[in-house]
């Protein structure tokens, strides 16, 4: 764990600094909900904060409380611009590299403010002025508790808060199913029910509000574009943009549906690609140790965790899946490994 000096953070807060939170590019449960709770318990303290994310975020995740307070940078640059220039500290969630913010990165590096960063990504990048990172820890969500304790502050956790930590809890974690989740995260899910978290209602909202087209994608991604490469233990599936189109593809649909060839039996790794504009978009989930930030860093520009990472490729969909194919032997050992 690298830490930081709490009293040197205390004595910029006592300063009553202008404060932006950020997180990474295509915000997913973990950095919604770590931004937005933090973003509450500053607020209860009456600081001057703003959120700030790169670009848009799924439906599903649009009923976090104080979501209407979120600004995306993409889209009201001149606005956001100016409330990074304007920052005196910067709370960087969820990421483990400036890069990872995409569009928002030139403005954040240009800030002078102070920079914390709060996540659980591995090998961090030394560009904050605090980190705290913890990479061992499931999630973001779970690192923010225990800033918020660190740093006193847990008279001003709320239910509206809880919810917005346990979101993150649990789309990091397969809903606490993953080997990243401990003791202690237990111990924190039982403090929000402390503090009124009704989680199956929580459960419900993010997971069970499908449209009756989304059901349909996945069905027609299970049934028609798995495939099982069993030499490799490995799984993969792909959507193009027609077939996106087809199904009244939105933001957050395809949310989830990597994992489903996970649960094969045999099969330790998959890959799930997906066509955005020019780009292929992939997804990496395995089990055991198999290192799928390494596969994902090696060919696809990405990283991320071991058993979750992501990347890009330029181009068709088709050389994307071939490059794929081509590389994979030269992980037969370790797959087999962590059969
Ligand atoms: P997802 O498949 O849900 O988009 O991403 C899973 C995890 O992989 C994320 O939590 C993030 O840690 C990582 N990840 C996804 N896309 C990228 C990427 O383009 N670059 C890097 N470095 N990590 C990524
Ligand atoms: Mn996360």
């Amino acid at each position: 764990m690298r830490n930081f000096d709490y009293t040197e953070l205390e004595a910029e807060l006592a300063k009553r600094p202008k404060i932006v939170i950020t997180t990474h590019r295509g915000p997913d449960g973990d950095a919604m909900g770590s931004s937005l709770a933090l973003h509450q318990v500053l607020l209860a303290q009456n600081y001057d904060v703003k959120v700030v994310v790169p670009n848009s975020y799924p439906k599903f995740l649009h009923w976090l409380p104080k979501n209407e307070d979120v600004l995306e940078y993409e889209g009201n640059e001149t606005l956001a611009d100016a409330l990074i220039t304007a920052a005196d500290l910067i709370f960087c969630l969820d990421f483990n590299d400036l890069r990872r913010t995409d569009m928002m990165c030139d403005a954040l590096e240009a800030s002078t403010a102070k920079k914390v960063m709060i996540d659980h990504h591995q090998e961090p990048k030394d560009f904050a002025d605090f980190t705290f990172s913890v990479p061992s820890v499931c999630s973001t969500c779970q690192l923010i508790f225990e800033f918020i304790e660190m740093m006193s502050w847990t008279a001003f956790l709320n239910v509206d808060i809880a919810k917005c930590i346990y979101t993150g809890m649990v789309t990091d974690t397969g809903s606490f199913r993953f080997s990243s989740v401990d003791k202690r995260t237990h111990e924190i899910a039982a403090r929000l029910i402390d503090l009124g978290l009704q989680q199956a209602e929580v459960h419900q909202t993010l997971f069970d509000t499908n449209k009756e087209s989304r059901l349909k994608l996945l069905g027609y991604c299970l049934s028609e574009k798995l495939e099982v490469l069993p030499e490799y233990h490995t799984a993969i599936m792909s959507l193009t943009r027609d077939e996106l189109e087809r199904f009244d593809f939105v933001k957050g649909d395809t949310e989830g549906f990597v994992n489903y060839a996970l649960s094969i039996e045999g099969v330790v790794f998959t890959a799930f690609f997906v066509k955005y504009d020019d780009k292929v978009k992939i997804s990496f989930r395995s089990i055991n140790q198999f290192r799928a930030n390494l596969l994902s860093k090696e060919h696809y520009s990405g990283g991320g965790h071991i058993n979750a990472s992501g990347g890009m490729f330029e181009g068709s969909m088709e050389d994307a899946i071939a490059k794929f194919k081509k590389v994979l032997p030269d992980y037969k050992e370790e797959l087999i490994a962590n059969c």
